[in-house]
C-alpha cells in the first residue's frame, strides 16, 4: 500500500476543496507558448514574453490574452496536437495524488486559463468530469481555423479566477495549487484559505515570496492535505 492509501486511511483532509491550475502545473508546458512555437520565431518570442509577464503579474491577463491568440490563431488541429503535448508533459506524481484526495471526499477541480477544448481531454485522462474543468471556450470556422475565443470568460480577466471559484461556493477550507498571478489572486481575493506555488516546472519569484508554501512535485500536496501523517 502506498502512503497515499495510508494518509488518506489515517487522517483527515485538512481541506474540502483542493483548486488546481493546468499550465506549468498539472503539466509541464505553458499551451499558448507551446502553440505559439509553431510558428515564426519572432511570434514565439513576443508569446513567451507577453505569458512570463502575465503570469508574473507585471501585466494584466486581460491586456494580453487576445493579444497572444491573435498572434497565433490555433486550428483545431493544432489544439489536437496540444492535447498530446499536455499528456506527454503531465506532472510527475499527478495521477497518484488526485486518487487518495478525492477517496478522501475532497473536491478537486481545475480552474485555467488555458483553452477548454485542450484542457477537457488532458483533464480526463487525471479523471477530472469536463464539468469539473473550467477554462475558456475557443471557437473555430466550419474548416478547422481558429475564429475567437469567449470573450465574455472570466478567465480571461484579473480575478476572474476568484470570481469563479466564488460562484461556485466550494467546501471550505480551499487549496488553491498553481503557479502564477492569477492562482495566486484565489487567495488574496478571499476565496482561498491556502495557497501553494507549484514552482516544479517554472518558479516566478513574485509569485512565491506571497505564498504559503512552495512545492515543487505533486508528491507535496499530500502533506498538505493530510498533515497528521506528517
Ligand atoms: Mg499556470
Amino acid at each position: 500500500m502506498s502512503i497515499a492509501h495510508d494518509a488518506s486511511l489515517i487522517s483527515p483532509p485538512a481541506f474540502g476543496t483542493v483548486v488546481f491550475d493546468i499550465d506549468s502545473t498539472l503539466t509541464g508546458i505553458e499551451g499558448i507558448d507551446w502553440l505559439a512555437a509553431r510558428r515564426s520565431p519572432d511570434v514565439a518570442l513576443a508569446v513567451l514574453e507577453l505569458t512570463a509577464r502575465a503570469m508574473s503579474g507585471s501585466l494584466a491577463v486581460e491586456e494580453v490574452y487576445a493579444r497572444r491568440l491573435e498572434l497565433v490563431r490555433p486550428s483545431r488541429e493544432e489544439i489536437k496536437a496540444l492535447i498530446r503535448a499536455y499528456i506527454a508533459n503531465t506532472a510527475p506524481g499527478a495521477r497518484g495524488l488526485l486518487d487518495p484526495l478525492r477517496r478522501a471526499g475532497v473536491r478537486v477541480i481545475v480552474v485555467s486559463g488555458g483553452l477548454r477544448e485542450s484542457c477537457v481531454p488532458f483533464c480526463a485522462t487525471l479523471g477530472f468530469a469536463a464539468a469539473d474543468v473550467h477554462a475558456v471556450p475557443m471557437c473555430f470556422s466550419a474548416d478547422g481555423s481558429y475564429e475567437g475565443f469567449d470573450t465574455a470568460s472570466l478567465l480571461t480577466r484579473k480575478n476572474g479566477k476568484p470570481a469563479l471559484v466564488r460562484a461556485m461556493a466550494l467546501p471550505r477550507p480551499l487549496l488553491a495549487i498553481g503557479d502564477g498571478i492569477t492562482d495566486l489572486e484565489i487567495k488574496t481575493a478571499g476565496e482561498a484559505d491556502v495557497f501553494a506555488a507549484f514552482a516544479g516546472f517554472i518558479r516566478r519569484p513574485a509569485i512565491c515570496v506571497q505564498a504559503d508554501h512552495i512545492i515543487t512535485s505533486m508528491t507535496d500536496v499530500l502533506p498538505l492535505v493530510f498533515p497528521l501523517t506528517q
